[in-house]
């Protein structure tokens, strides 16, 4: 068999082909810019969700810190639609105990009995 038969990675394509180097992997130009420009925007779509969720848990905790007390319980923060594991990054507290896990602006400090703490930096 001629190592140089190969089927495009296209995936609407996936016919063989046969390739001019052993590094080709699509039947011409065309299917590989549309298959790299799918990737791209499979990716983008991927992240876009998960930045809507982040954005989501932001705006949520925003609107709970305007009222007296920051502390709120798991179950208002879930009915919500809150998504905890959803977070951009998390800060140790002073005393190095605990991880402070934030949503851009806003922090979430896990309390006793499934209460959080919301942290304004
Ligand atoms: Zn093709």
């Amino acid at each position: 068999m001629n190592p140089y038969i190969k089927t495009c990675k296209n995936y609407y394509c996936r016919r063989e082909f046969e390739a001019r180097r052993s590094n080709n992997e699509y039947c011409c130009p065309e299917h590989k810019s549309k298959q790299n420009n799918r990737i791209a925007r499979n990716r983008r779509n991927r992240i876009k969700a998960i930045q809507n969720i982040l954005v989501k848990n932001m705006l949520i905790l925003e609107r709970l810190s305007k009222r007296d007390g920051v502390t709120v319980k798991w179950e208002e923060l879930a009915q919500l639609g809150f998504q905890y594991k959803y977070h951009t990054h998390q800060v140790l507290t002073e005393d190095k105990s605990k991880w402070i896990q934030f949503y851009y602006t806003l922090g979430l400090l896990k309390l006793e009995n499934n209460n959080f703490q919301i942290i304004k930096p």
